[in-house]
């Protein structure tokens, strides 16, 4: 059995697309568990740039089969234009692509909804992407959602939607919106949904152990980060799904014995979007140079990612919370351009985040010095395998698999698939 699953070690951002991308060369099946179009990544492809929200980044390769799962949220406008956007590059037939029947439905209502929230939420903002995605996750715990299944038997859906309408229609009216739920008028823009959706439904978990069972190789992609997760990240300043690792099993309908390694994905730095914790925020000039040479800008919103040093112990508790077998550090170039790297290795007063939360959290930096030679980034953006990175790169590295006791399998020191260093094989 060959399985592995990608996630984010961070708070999202982290370069899954680009890992998943060049690690779904060897897989099968590439099988998204998590979250919807508020993800977003960015694929280069023989210089072009593919962006992805919903189907999963194995998309570009001719033959590999992308299914998206039961945990995900997938509006069907947004999934209709993107499945277009990739087809004109001659990719994603439609035998490569599949939709778990227990997925939940965006509708018009959920963005609206989320706009008008953010909108009179104000200083309080969790800052979401006003794409519907924390209201189509409460209809789904509020046991109100709308599932693709539910697409395909317009009786239930019609009932559904009216349940949405009674439950909704007050928040709406007191944002100041009458009438936004018009039953009839969803359900026959439903019906057009359903009739290009329906050649690819499936049970998603069947369809997984389909794969496993004929031993072909399948990865689990994550969305956003561990950080962000619903239960284990800095609530309340967090995504609406289950970002780590176990969110494979409940987000897809299979086992925890069906998934033999879990990899986690971290930036020689960090990043975040919205609000929250950020013990290693940068003010200023010093985070502005990293989100100028990493293009820190949001894939999904263009809006202006906060910029900071590596933070081990965040990267710790990541690796608990997924389980870790491996480590893939991206966007090691970024950094070569800096003539002093500093990374914070501990929290004042022994504060650890599992335990304590992030509130209090104050980081502690060791300061890597200066490497002071002017080749440094080009040879690391050049580099193929390790022995090609200077030696205070290996000594960044071997510090931070040290320090979260997990093997680094993979180095990233470019966008391209061919500016990553494989150290360890995915299956
Ligand atoms: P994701 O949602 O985790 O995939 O994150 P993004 O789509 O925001 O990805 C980060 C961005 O960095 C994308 O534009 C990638 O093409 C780019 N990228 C990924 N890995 C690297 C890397 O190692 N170096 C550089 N310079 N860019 C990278």
């Amino acid at each position: 059995m060959t399985t592995l699953a990608v996630v984010g070690a961070q708070w999202g951002d982290e370069g899954k697309g680009k890992v998943v991308d060049v690690l779904a060369a060897e897989a099968d099946l590439v099988a998204r568990f998590a979250g919807g179009n508020n993800a977003g990544h960015t694929l280069v492809v023989d210089g072009k740039k593919i962006v992805t929200h919903l189907v999963p980044s194995g998309c570009t390769y001719p033959g590999t089969r992308c299914l998206l799962g039961a945990g995900m949220v997938i509006d069907p406008e947004v999934f209709a234009e993107e499945i277009a956007e990739i087809r004109k590059h001659g990719l994603l037939q439609q035998d490569e692509l599949r939709v778990s029947l227990d997925a939940h439905v965006i509708f018009p209502f959920h963005r609206e909804l989320d706009g008008l929230r953010e909108d009179a939420s104000g200083a309080q903002t969790i800052g979401t992407t006003r794409r519907g995605i924390g209201p189509a996750y409460e209809a789904k715990v509020g046991r109100r959602g709308i599932r693709v299944r539910d697409l395909l038997r317009p009786d239930r859906l019609c009932d559904r939607l009216e349940r949405n309408k009674q439950a909704l229609e007050p928040e709406f009216a007191r944002l100041g919106r009458d009438r936004v739920i018009d039953v009839d008028a969803l359900a026959e823009q439903a019906a057009g949904w359903a009739q290009w959706l329906a050649p690819m439904v499936c049970d998603a978990g069947a369809e997984v152990l389909e794969f496993i069972r004929a031993g072909k190789s399948v990865l689990f992609e994550g969305a956003q980060g561990a950080l962000l997760d619903v239960d284990h990240g800095t609530y309340p300043y967090v995504t609406s799904s289950s970002t780590i690792a176990g969110g494979a099993c409940t987000g897809l309908g299979i086992g925890p014995t069906m998934i033999n390694g879990v990899w986690g994905i971290t930036k020689a730095y960090t990043t975040r979007v919205g609000a929250g914790p950020f013990p290693t925020k940068l003010e200023g000039e010093a985070g502005e140079r990293i989100r100028a040479m990493g293009g820190e800008y949001g894939a999904t919103t263009g809006r202006p990612r906060d910029c900071g040093w590596l933070d081990l112990p965040a990267l710790r508790l990541a690796a608990r919370r997924n389980g870790l077998t491996g480590l893939v550090v991206t966007k090691l170039d970024v950094l070569a351009r800096l003539s002093t790297v500093e990374i914070c290795t501990r929290y004042q007063d022994d504060i650890d985040p599992g335990r304590d939360g992030f509130d209090d959290a104050v980081a502690v930096y060791e300061s890597i010095p200066g490497w002071g030679d002017p080749t440094w980034g080009e040879r690391v953006s050049k580099a193929r395998s390790l022995d090609d990175l200077p030696g205070p790169v290996r000594a960044y590295l071997d510090l931070i698999a040290e320090s979260i006791e997990v093997p680094i399998t993979m180095v990233s020191v470019g966008a391209d698939r061919e500016q990553t260093i494989y150290l360890t094989p995915a299956f």
